[in-house]
């Protein structure tokens, strides 16, 4: 992606970045309670319609999410970056019993969304939603929070903040061998940083998956997927 056509997405009028509100209002409203195929449906229809700048993963990359989630069938995972929920809901959906997804959202007020749209996908028992940020809740998952290894960890927040929370969550000892991290946007708006680190350290075997932004075909991106090999 180059600064052109960057700053044009940005400035373009006709996409718009969504209200989180109208958004989950729009996937109570047309999704139906306790299906989470349904609404995740509504979403994706509401974004493609009227939101075409929104930070949700989004229909095309989240195929890819759901394949490798399933891949992995983790019993632990944790998401940095929640928005409202629409990926949480994505993941949580294929978590067998007893399985955790950990909910990362520095936003309060985006983190009562993800509330309400989890527990209207009836997904609440299966999620745990924290509110912080990353550099002081990382350190605090083990004692604060019980977790001993994540099995899978899907990072969409900051993406200044990629590298250095994976490096965290390896000082933290949260990653086990076969841990899977999976890294959204990495080529737009773009982790440089994050991607020259999975793809030369030898702790980790990244792949790359191809596809485009969330609700905007014409501009490319993708999923960084980056199995731990450590210990
Ligand atoms: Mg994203």
């Amino acid at each position: 992606m180059d600064s052109k056509i960057s700053s044009e997405l940005l400035s373009d009028p006709a996409f718009v970045a969504p209200d989180p509100e109208k958004m989950v209002a729009h996937a109570l409203e047309h999704g139906k309670r306790g299906d989470p195929t349904s609404i995740l449906k509504s979403m994706d229809e509401y974004c493609w319609k009227y939101a075409k700048r929104s930070m949700n993963i989004g229909d095309a990359k989240g195929v890819i999410l759901d394949s490798l989630f399933k891949e992995r069938d983790p019993k632990v995972a944790i998401e940095l970056g929640s928005f409202v929920g629409y990926s949480a809901v994505r993941m949580a959906r294929f978590l067998k019993d007893g399985g955790k997804l950990y909910c990362l959202e520095i936003n309060p007020e985006y983190a009562k969304l993800v509330e309400k749209l989890v527990d209207y996908a009836g997904l609440l028992d299966k999620i745990c939603i924290i509110v912080g940020t990353s550099d002081e809740v990382i350190p605090t998952l083990k004692a604060k929070h019980g977790i001993d290894k994540l099995d899978f960890v899907f990072i969409d927040h900051m993406k200044a903040l990629y590298k250095p929370d994976l490096i965290s969550l390896i000082k933290n000892d949260l990653l086990a061998k076969g841990s899977v991290v999976v890294a959204d946007n990495v080529i737009y708006p773009g982790a440089p940083e994050y991607l020259e680190y999975v793809r030369n350290e030898p702790l980790f075997k990244s792949t790359f998956f191809k596809s485009h932004l969330e609700y905007r075909p014409e501009v490319e991106d993708g999923l960084e997927k980056s199995v731990f090999l450590g210990k």
